[in-house]
């Protein structure tokens, strides 16, 4: 939105345009930044400007307007005293008039009061003698207080139908948080939510109406009106559950779209739908965006992490609102890349949410084995944690699982009220099923994604409890002998995590020639995402295709001296009851990476003994296919 105050000197222009800005949340320009030196001389030596010292001045002004309007609008205040001046800078059809007029006698009696203005009270009955009544635009009194003059404004442009820049569906968790997100950063949006009969109604207003600071959104229930509210071309961000809702959002939107319109699916869809979705709009000239968002509700509203994929040019139209809205990392750069095409956004969210899900687990892991086997109360597991936070250790999911060890409700602790049946969406799953279909060995994550499953049978678990007597022991040794051990085991589990979650997307990312650039995308996961961490920052910065990921700076030594202390725990674990699947499939799982002479020379020999398999031989490097008559 483009709004040009005007009027003469002393109607107070300055205030209300800085008020409106404000509000609106977009920049500020006063005409006076844009006067020639010459003509500030001139005005200041109390001699009036001719319409040629103006023109430069218009100019000057109409370039700046053209700019904010693509940046998303701004507020420019001017006196722009004669509609000759008010056409030159009428360069869009955004842009929305307001003109301050008043009592002579009480601009001349503000004017008076000011200080330092190279605009003399002296000249105002030139400037009163020069204005026009303008043709269009709102004229205002200034009697009123600035801010009765804010809200009349306000009024007013509410009462003009208004492109906006982009158009939000979905007042869920995350719409809502994101649609605010960009108003504050002042990009105008509309907001959608269907309506279902029998359900609540006017959810995208509610969500207008409880947030009045921002003055730069509207609400629709009607996806027509929504869509007709839009600039064009238009920007469209989807942000309803993935699968059949998505495809079925399509079908209802596409037909009242055109092309060059852009469709964003910032949820959590299973990147080879999303493919499929890039092709279908490409059909039709339309841009779609597959896009991760990582940080749940709050990144949502402060700054998450954004991953976008598919269509460069549909980037391209939003490239700056994202940055806009996204977290920054330790440099200040948007927490946002363009990933690659296809479905390599919601590919890589997909890979993201996995390594989520091994990091949590292992936290669980521990802080049960730390409370249930060393016996430490959650005050101390608290306590632990956040002494690792402070150091290279530092991840976000610590620091908030820190947080809720410490949560009481009626002084009791909640943690220990919640039901332990962990819930999942499918992006844990369908990451497993990929490197499954890539052939990419994942069983540290494959393991956090069952544990889930596991908790579910919570009946059949308290059944078996009795059935089997099954108890944790309490460890004999002491805490304080254990610590640095299971501070190494903890970082290596949270390395072998990372590892297999990047290991599957340089699989995936050189097989489909997506070229995903891996230091750039450990780079946005720094902040704004649930796995941001100091680990994150060292894989950002260390991160080499020329070097495995286990060999990388930072890393290496951790392989070497973690080990023996993970696979101590686990076996500890294990010896005194407790479950720890992500932690004991990452030992198993990095042994098994790192062992020149594997068993399966015994797979091998069984293959060919039952089936006839063949295999190859040690001793002949031709690979030649031996079989062996081994019953007889
Ligand atoms: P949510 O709170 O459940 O909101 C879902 C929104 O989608 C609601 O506005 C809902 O409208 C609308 N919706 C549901 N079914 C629809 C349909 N068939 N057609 C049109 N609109 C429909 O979900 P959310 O947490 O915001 O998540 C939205 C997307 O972001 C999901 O894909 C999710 O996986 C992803 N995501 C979530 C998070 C998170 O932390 N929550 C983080 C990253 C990504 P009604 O009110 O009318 O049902």
């Amino acid at each position: 939105m483009l709004v040009i105050v005007t009027g003469v000197s002393g109607t107070g222009k300055s205030t209300l345009g800085a008020l409106l800005a404000e509000r609106l949340r977009l920049p500020f320009f006063d005409a006076d930044q844009f006067h020639p030196e010459a003509n500030i001389a001139k005005m200041s030596a109390g001699q009036p400007l001719t319409d040629e010292d103006r023109i430069p001045w218009l100019q000057a002004m109409a370039d700046q307007l053209i700019k904010s309007e693509k940046s998303g609008g701004a507020v420019l205040t001017c006196s722009a005293l004669k509609n000759s001046y008010r056409e030159r800078l009428a360069v869009s059809d955004a842009i929305r008039w307001i003109h301050l007029t008043g009592d002579r006698d009480l601009i001349w009696e503000r004017m008076s009061a000011r200080k330092n203005h190279f605009m003399k009270a002296g000249m105002l009955d030139s400037q009163i003698a020069l204005w026009e009544k303008p043709m269009t635009g709102y004229l205002l009194d200034i009697t009123g207080t600035p801010e009765q003059l804010l809200e009349a404004s306000l009024n007013y442009l509410k009462s003009q139908p208004m492109k906006m820049k982009m158009g939000v569906i979905g007042m869920g968790v995350m719409g809502k948080s994101l649609a605010l997100n960009l108003a504050e950063k002042g990009v105008s949006v509309s907001l959608y939510n269907r309506f279902v009969a029998g359900k609540e109604e006017g959810i995208a207003q509610k969500v207008v109406d409880e947030n009045p600071e921002f003055s730069n959104t509207q609400a629709f229930e009607d996806l027509q009106k929504f869509v007709d509210s839009l600039e064009k071309p238009r920007r469209i961000l989807m942000m309803i559950p993935a699968g059949a809702a998505i495809d079925a959002q399509l079908d209802t939107l596409m037909p009242i779209l055109e092309k060059d319109d852009l469709v964003i699916d910032g949820g959590n869809s299973f990147y080879k739908d999303s493919e499929r979705r890039v092709e279908r709009l490409k059909e039709v000239g339309m841009h779609f965006l597959p896009m991760g968002v990582s940080g749940g509700e709050e990144g949502a509203r402060k700054g998450p992490s954004i991953m976008p994929g598919g269509n460069a040019e549909g980037y391209a139209m939003v490239e700056d609102f994202l940055g806009r809205i996204s977290a920054k990392d330790k440099d200040g750069k948007p927490c946002v890349t363009y990933v690659g095409p296809g479905g390599s956004g919601h590919f890589i969210k997909m890979v993201h949410n996995s390594i989520e899900y091994g990091e949590m687990q292992v936290l669980a892991e521990l802080v049960h084995l730390l409370r249930f086997g060393f016996g430490c109360t959650p005050e101390k597991v608290s306590e632990i944690f956040t002494e690792w936070g402070q150091g290279e250790l530092k991840s976000f999911l610590l620091e908030i699982t820190a947080d809720l060890l410490l949560f009481k409700e009626n002084g009791e602790l909640l943690l220990d009220k919640i039901l332990d049946q962990a819930g999942q969406k499918g992006t844990g799953a369908w990451s497993l099923t990929t490197a499954l279909e890539y052939g990419i060995p994942y069983s540290p994550l494959a393991e956090s994604v069952n544990a889930r499953g596991v908790s579910g049978e919570k009946a059949m678990r308290v059944a078996f409890s009795k059935t089997f007597h099954h108890e944790f022991k309490k460890v004999e040794g002491s805490l304080e002998t254990w610590l640095p051990k299971i501070k190494a085991a903890y970082s290596l589990a949270r390395i072998i995590n990372h590892e297999v979650g990047f290991r599957l997307m340089k699989t995936v990312s050189d097989t489909k020639d997506w070229k995903l650039n891996f230091n750039e995308i450990s780079r946005i996961w720094t902040n704004g995402c649930i796995i941001r961490s100091g680990l994150m920052e060292n894989i950002s910065a260390n991160y080499s295709d020329s070097v495995s990921f286990f060999e990388m700076e930072g890393v290496k030594e951790q392989v070497i001296s973690g080990r023996k202390s993970l696979a101590e725990l686990v076996g500890l674990g294990l010896t005194h009851g407790f479950a720890l699947p992500v932690m004991s499939a990452g030992i198993n799982y990095l042994f098994g990476r790192i062992t020149a002479e594997s068993s399966a020379s015994v797979i091998q020999a069984q293959r060919d003994y039952f089936g006839a398999h063949t295999y190859q031989r040690k001793d002949d490097p031709s690979g030649k296919a031996y079989h062996t008559e081994w019953s007889k």
